[in-house]
This record gives structure tokens, sequence and C-alpha cells, in this order.
């Protein structure tokens, strides 16, 4: 989510401001940090960049710094007690206006906040995209209704909010005229997706999204397991386009954790969405978020999540040390599990993960993947780079120019973060 505000920032800011981007942040006459603030070392991260940022505004003091998103929300006017020399700071909902905002900053306004709540208005503003790869994203509603007990986004980004059917369809058109091959559908919780004015449901919609002849591959993310409803499930079988992937996170295999969450679903709920997913794609990859450490974590509840991720056989995932967040329900629960427990069970969870995940990279190696290409190796301009249906990097030569394209490679072998290939 946070990656596609920062491409639309972009966007706005070259179409509004004309403003090119550089790389070299000392000669920027803008410095925006888009933040996160789902964990706490995201919004300590913040600030000591800001610290940084403010040497950078003592030899040109001229230059403007804004803040934006999540950290905004939670913090407001703290930012500027924190680091008064920021000049702008704007919320995940606001980011529309920041051409307006740059432009009373440069006329001397000290300390602008724009941290309004209007959730989808910002999409009735955003210019046509500047630049669209083969794969391209589309936020297709905002906010989240869970209140997960330790989740800061319900407050940071509101309540959810999806946009209507035909202005996603008409953004997608957009991005797949400028080549984009693959669409991902994004979300807190995108299987809440309701149409406001005719109730369209995700699955209407990956239906629509099928129908565009160019479009080859469509995922979205993120999926909540308390509404992975049957409509999803057979769209996986009859939407072949949609690839045989699926994030959804689990958060833990304990059903006293889950509970304690307020996650709205048992693991044994949770086993039997993937049973049934398992039906109509044998083969589809799973992969998932872990919380490590929730309060009170016991050894037991440790080992069911460790079981869990034996029995669903789960591939690269995400997982993360429970962080508690300001004015969360978690962040009064009290807690016994001592840090140094917490990234024991991290490690020994990491290393699970890892060795599954080894595990599939090694059974792909003789088989043929379909593949879109999405750039140049880094290591090596002369060879392409792309994504399997799992969502594998895998780089490999071409005689021919096949960059966009969707093509068959035979995978090689198999590397700790990436696959080699012949085409
Ligand atoms: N809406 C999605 C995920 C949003 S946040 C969902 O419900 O799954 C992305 C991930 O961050 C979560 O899945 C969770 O694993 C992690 N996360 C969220 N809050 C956290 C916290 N307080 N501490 C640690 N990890 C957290
Ligand atoms: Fe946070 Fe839960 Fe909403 Fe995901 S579903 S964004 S974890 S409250």
């Amino acid at each position: 989510m946070n990656e596609y505000d920062s491409a639309k920032i972009i966007d706005l800011l070259t179409a509004s401001c004309d403003f090119t981007e550089t790389e070299d942040v000392t000669q920027a006459d803008l410095v925006v940090l888009n933040t996160c603030s789902v964990r706490t070392k995201a919004s300590e991260k913040m600030f000591s960049d800001l610290g940084r940022l403010r040497l950078l505004k003592k030899k040109n003091p001229k230059l403007i710094l804004a803040v934006g998103g999540c950290v905004s929300m939670q913090e407001k006017k703290n930012i500027f007690c924190r680091a008064p020399y920021v000049n702008i700071v704007f919320g995940p909902q606001t980011l529309h206006r920041l051409p307006e905002l740059y432009k009373r900053a440069l006329n001397n306004e000290k300390h602008i906040i724009d941290t309004t709540s209007c959730q989808i208005e910002k999409f009735d503003y955003f210019p046509a995209p500047s630049k669209t790869g083969p794969i391209a994203y589309v936020s297709i509603m905002e906010g989240c209704n869970k209140f997960c007990s330790y989740c800061i986004v319900p407050f940071t980004r509101g309540i959810e909010k999806s946009r209507n059917i035909s202005d996603i369809l008409t953004e997608i058109k957009t991005l797949v005229a400028k080549e984009a091959k693959e669409i991902h559908l994004l979300g807190q919780n995108v299987n809440a997706y309701r149409d406001p004015n005719n109730n369209a449901t995700l699955a209407n919609l990956i239906q629509e999204t099928a129908k565009i002849p160019t479009i080859e591959r469509i995922r979205f993310t993120t999926s909540h397991p308390a509404e992975f409803g049957d409509d999803l499930i057979a769209i996986f079988k009859d939407v072949k386009k949609l690839a045989n992937h699926i994030h959804l996170p689990i958060q833990s295999g304990s059903n006293r954790i889950l509970k304690l969450m307020r996650r709205g679903y048992t693991r044994e709920e949770y086993q039997k969405i993937i049973e049934k997913l398992r039906e109509v794609r044998p083969d589809i990859n799973i992969s998932t978020d872990f919380i490590v450490g929730f309060p009170n974590e016991t050894e037991e509840d440790f080992a069911e999540t460790i079981e869990i991720i034996k029995q669903i056989n789960f591939d690269t995932s995400y997982s993360f040390i429970y962080s508690p967040r300001p004015n969360t329900p978690a962040e009064k629960m009290a807690d016994n599990v001592t840090l140094t427990e917490k990234k024991e069970r991290l490690a020994i969870l990491q290393n699970q993960l890892a060795a599954q995940a080894r595990k599939y990279s090694k059974n792909m190696i003789g088989t043929t993947q379909k593949v879109l290409v999405t750039d140049h190796a880094k290591k090596d301009s002369k060879q392409f780079s792309g994504r399997t249906e799992n969502n594998r990097v895998v780089n490999f030569t071409a005689k021919q120019d096949v960059l966009g394209k969707m093509v068959e490679v035979k995978i090689t072998e198999a590397l700790p973060n990436s696959l080699r290939g012949e085409f």
C-alpha cells in the first residue's frame, strides 16, 4: 500500500509541480518521507531519517521537508515538536493535496498540517500514471474495520471504504494501455471490497479484470481469512489468469492467541479454506504473515504455530516480533515473554519457513514456469529478470528482447533468493 501511495505522490508532484525524481538527495528541493507505523521500528526509523535530513536542511534552508503516511496520522503535531524543521505533515488520505501544501510551504507558511480523513477522495485527483512496468498496482479500497487487537492500521488509515468498480476498471485499462500485464489489486482487507453503488464483490472485480484481453496475470492482497467466502474459492477455479499463489495472513497457529488477537477465525477454519483452495488448485502456493511473541504466548502456543507451518507447508512468508502499538487493546495486555524468548522463537520460525521455501525452489528445478519479465538482471544487464506464478525472481538469458513479456522459462538452478533459468 505504501509503495502504491509513494508512486501516486511521484505522479502528482511530476504532473502538478513539474518535479523530477532524483537519486541524489542533496539535489532535492523537496524530500517526502512516506511512513509506515505498523511496527515501532518503522516510526523510530522515520525520526532517525529526519535527523539526517536536518543536516541537509542546515546546508540548504530552502529545502522543503514533508512527512506523510501512517506515522503522520499517529503523531500529527508531535512531529513538529520532535522535528521542528519539518515543513509539511500530511496523511495517507490527503496525499493528493501535497502539491497545494508544497506551494503554501514555498510561500513561507510554517508547520503545515493536513491529516484529515477523506479516504477515497484522493483517487479523483491522481493523474494518469507517469510510468508503469509490466506489473501494476491498483488500490481498490482504503482502511480496515477488523480492529485486530494489536493493529494500528484502522486508526491510521480509517475504516473500510471501497472505490467504485467502474473507476477501478478505468484505472486498470489506463495501466494496460501503458503495457501492464499483471495487475495487483490492493487493500488492507480486499475480501471486504464492495462497490458502493452495486455491491459488486472482489470476485466480481476479478472476473471483470480478467476480461481485459492483454491482462495475463492477476493477484490480490491482503486477504483476511475471516472473509474468505466460497465465491473466492470458485474464482480460483474459474479464472485461469488468477496467479497460482495466495497471501493469506494467519498470524498464529494457536486458537487461544488468535482469540486474543481478535482475528475472528480459528486454526481449523483457516485450514478449511486452504483445503478448499487446494481442491480447486492442487498446487497453489501459499504464503502468510506471523506475529511471534504476542503477549503471554506460551511455548505450547508457539509449538502450535510451528505445527501449522509444517501442516500447511507455507512458502516464503513474512514474520515479525509483536510490537506494542499505542492505544491498541494488546498494548494494555500483560506480557511475560521476554524479548530474548521472542527473538529465539522468531529465529526458529524463520528457519522452518526458510527450509520449506528452499524445498519449494529446489522442486522447481527442471520445471517450466510462466515468467513475467520485469527487468534486466541486477548483476548482469545482458540477462533478464522476471517473476514466476509463486512470486520468485528468475534470472535468465534470452537471444531476443523479452522485456515486458510473459515467457516460458525452464528452471535450472535454485539460489537462496532467486532462481536461474533458460529461455
Ligand atoms: N491487513 C493485513 C495486514 C496488515 S499489516 C492482515 O490482516 O493480515 C501487515 C502485517 O504486519 C500483519 O499481517 C502482521 O503480521 C504485522 N503486524 C501488524 N501489526 C503488528 C504489530 N503490532 N506487531 C507486529 N506485527 C504486526
Ligand atoms: Fe490490521 Fe487486522 Fe486490519 Fe489487517 S485486518 S489491517 S492486521 S486490523
